[in-house]
């Protein structure tokens, strides 16, 4: 059996930051980590991002792979018992901890068709196919247009792939920015040569070698077309891993449930990132939140106070993306069902829409405005900082 001070279930982008949390408070206390991961700690957003506009893969890594900490590598955590305080992996092995932290994160959802020839990205293996994929030549089909499927549709129209972006909303980012705004994305897309394919569901995937056929429906007409592929990307969306917290018989709401010091409902036991569910008391709701800063801040927070530190979780992450030349960053509740305020200096090129309900304001978009997002953390009516991220 192994036994450690501090048991970490997971391991990414919280439970990096929450190794460093812990280390501030406890230089000694033993650490385990738990990951069905083979790689050690690494930062999402520049799989999507930073990586294909010529950053090295040696800049992604966490400085958590510190000689202090043990990792678990290629194991998935099956059972807990809150009670003995003890976790059981899909090999047998059982770990005693003082405290655990569930930084479990979330999988992708998948379609009910197509089985691994679809890649759900995700990971840094998912990159290194993509990549492969890409420099094989031909076309890449996107489905969705999300965070992952408009970023990916990006970098891979940047560094010269073939690819169409296919997803069943009138415009990029329909649901979230102003209805100008998605028709100028969605236009500076196609400007950059993705085949934008709207008001389109996939509904079949038929592999034939190396390519696919795809069965493409339009969501208004009903009709059905192929495309041919010679790779497919998904990003329809993530669900977070509740299951080893729900099973122990924590509270769990959509997320995991903690309170503001991270804490679930076990004095012993916290939750971080993905999915953790937190209330915000700014915008007055419970919040999982499926963004880095989010993922480092709760991770942070929770490794402090599993070291013995009071923490008080207050803060409202923020978010980003890069899309060709624009590029964003916002926080708080994106929702183009809101009453939307826009202050543009240069329509759909540089400004801000402020998000409202009831006159409140819940979010605010800075486009092409950088340093801007601690100014609508305060109009919503937060003002804690976030930590700094090593
Ligand atoms: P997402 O941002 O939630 O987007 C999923 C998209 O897929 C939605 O637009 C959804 O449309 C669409 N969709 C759902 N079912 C579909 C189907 N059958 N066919 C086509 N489209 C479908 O999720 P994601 O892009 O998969 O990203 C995964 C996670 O990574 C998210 O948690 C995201 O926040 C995170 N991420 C964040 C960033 C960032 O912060 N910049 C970057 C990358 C990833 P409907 O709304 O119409 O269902």
């Amino acid at each position: 059996m192994q036994d450690y001070k501090y048991l970490i279930v997971g391991g990414g982008m919280a439970a990096a930051s929450a190794i460093t949390g812990i280390r501030e408070i406890d230089p000694a206390g033993s650490i385990g980590v738990l990951t069905a991961e083979a790689h050690p700690p690494y930062n999402r957003p520049p799989l999507s991002k930073w990586l294909w506009r010529g950053k090295p893969l040696s800049s992604i890594w966490r400085k958590a792979n510190s000689a202090t900490v043990t990792f678990h590598q290629g194991r998935t955590a099956c059972a807990l018992d809150p009670r003995s305080k003890q976790i059981t992996d899909d090999q047998g092995v059982v770990y005693q901890f003082d405290k655990l932290l569930l930084a479990t994160g979330s999988t992708p959802r998948r379609l009910p068709f197509g089985g691994d020839e679809i890649i759900y990205y995700r990971t840094l293996d998912d990159y290194e196919r993509v990549r492969q994929l890409a420099a094989r030549g031909g076309t890449l089909v996107v489905i969705g247009a999300g965070f992952i499927g408009s970023e990916m549709a990006a970098a891979l129209a940047m560094n010269g792939t073939r690819v169409a972006l296919v997803f069943p909303d009138d415009a990029i980012g329909s649901r979230l920015y102003p209805a100008h705004l998605a028709q100028a994305v969605t236009t500076l897309f196609r400007a950059n040569g993705v085949d934008v394919v709207p008001r389109t569901r996939i509904i079949g995937c038929e592999p034939h070698g190396n390519r696919q056929t795809l069965i493409a429906q339009d969501v208004g007409s009903g009709r059905e077309r192929t495309i041919a592929a010679d790779g497919v990307i998904a990003g329809i969306g993530v669900d977070p891993n509740v299951d080893l917290a729900r099973a122990a018989g924590l509270e769990v709401n959509d997320g995991i449930r903690v309170d503001a010091s991270l804490r679930t409902s076990h004095p012993d036991i916290y939750a971080a990132g993905d999915a953790a569910s937190i209330y915000n008391a700014a915008l007055d709701a419970w919040r999982r939140v499926e963004h880095a800063d989010n993922a480092n801040n709760t991770g942070g927070y929770a490794g402090v106070a599993m070291a013995g530190r009071a923490v008080r979780y207050e803060y409202l992450p923020f978010f980003y993306s890069d899309l060709f030349e624009a590029g964003y960053e916002a926080v708080g509740e994106i929702d183009a069902r809101l009453e939307m305020i826009e202050d543009w200096r240069i329509p759909d090129v540089e400004g801000t829409v402020t998000y409202l309900r009831d006159g409140r304001v819940r979010g605010a978009l800075y486009w092409n405005v950088y340093g801007s997002v601690g100014a609508g953390r305060h109009a919503i009516g937060s003002v804690r900082d976030g930590r700094k991220v090593t």
